[in-house]
């Protein structure tokens, strides 16, 4: 088991839930759109929200971002440790940096002021920012250069006192990606960040991310997760709950539709995306099935706690695995949903 560090309230590690982070994709300068951004992270049921600080404007942006939300925050410092004192002092709750593209006296600045503030400090290493002797040392082997390297910074780190460290070891390709964590989850047993970076837009950036993270929390590796998308950050989000549910790792509604077929009795589509909107962010632990017709459709929902099968017209409701009533195709939607919330209590 990893480790259990904590980022403002929320322990990572250790056993803790796996949570969920994302970052804003505005500049931190327009302070007012990324408290927005903040707000709909938060209301999405985001757990940690990163922000990206380029330069001094950003780092004096970010402290007054830091004063008008409770959100857990982490300051995304390249190259200046300068800014990094910055957020830390400014009440950032986490810093990102990959210490080899920081000079020793800086890095040793962050690390004295993360120390005295008892913040963590996420460890960075990816495919691209990997030391090149140590590539070259390991016959360009991506996967041990980039160990190598991370065991020297958290040495480096440790060296000095400091210990909450979390790594994070990212590539665009999944198999590297998988890989890698698996060899740095084998060596370390500092929490662990995952995610697949530059993913891509909505379809790619889906399956890629759910590949590479879905391996390894099936591994039990990874205490917390972003699913980084050419996106909406809030879609970045919902797809991570989606990827922890999937895997029984985060509470919520077990949703089940049927692909629809010629059988099909009534509008599933419509049906099955009003009612996932309407129980994707519910916390509780149901199955909701959704099915087009009555030939397959009530072995599915008969195993969930409440499902709908359409049958020329009609909608057959089912609850705790019986048939419960019928009722007329045009107001089946709205009185399913009553149901859901009747099982939700
Ligand atoms: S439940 Fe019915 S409509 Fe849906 S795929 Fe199966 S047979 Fe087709």
């Amino acid at each position: 088991m990893t480790k259990k560090i904590r980022i403002k309230n929320l322990p990572i590690g250790g056993g803790a839930p796996i949570s969920v982070q994302s970052m804003t994709n505005v500049s931190v300068c327009d302070v007012d759109s990324t408290l927005r951004q903040i707000n709909d992270l938060q209301n999405s049921d985001c757990d940690i929200v990163r922000i990206a600080l380029p330069d001094n404007k950003a780092a004096e942006a970010f402290s007054i971002v830091r004063k008008n939300t409770d959100m857990p925050l982490v300051a995304d410092i390249h190259f200046d440790g300068r800014l990094a004192v910055a957020a830390i002092e400014a009440g950032a709750d986490k810093i990102r940096i990959n210490p080899g593209n920081m000079s020793f006296k800086q890095l040793d600045s962050v690390i004295d002021c993360a120390k005295s503030n008892g913040i963590p400090i996420r460890l960075g290493v990816n495919g691209g920012s990997v030391n090149r002797d140590l590539l070259k040392k390991h016959n360009g082997d991506k996967v041990l250069a980039i160990e190598a390297n991370l065991r020297q910074y958290i040495t480096y780190f440790e060296d000095k006192g400091f210990d909450k460290i979390v790594l994070s070891v990212k590539s665009s390709d999944v198999s590297e990606m998988v890989r890698v964590n698996r060899s740095i989850a084998a060596s370390f047993d500092y929490p662990i960040h995952l995610g697949v970076t530059e993913a891509g837009p909505a379809y790619q950036g889906l399956v890629k991310n759910s590949v590479g993270i879905g391996t390894l929390l099936l591994d039990g590796i990874g205490d917390t997760i972003r699913v980084s998308l050419t996106a909406n950050p809030v879609e970045e989000v919902r797809a991570a709950k989606e990827i922890l549910k999937s895997l029984n790792l985060r509470d919520g509604v077990k949703f089940v539709s049927c692909p629809k077929c010629g059988r099909c009795g009534y509008d599933l589509e419509k049906a099955a995306t009003e009612i996932y909107e309407y129980v994707k962010d519910m916390r509780k632990n149901i199955k909701v099935a959704v099915m087009g017709c009555e030939v397959n459709g009530p072995g599915e929902c008969l195993d969930a706690d409440v499902g709908i099968a359409g049958a020329n017209g009609r909608c057959v409701f089912f609850k705790y695995g019986k048939i419960y009533k019928t009722v007329d195709e045009s107001v089946a939607v709205e009185e399913f949903k009553r149901e859901i919330d009747l099982i939700a209590k």
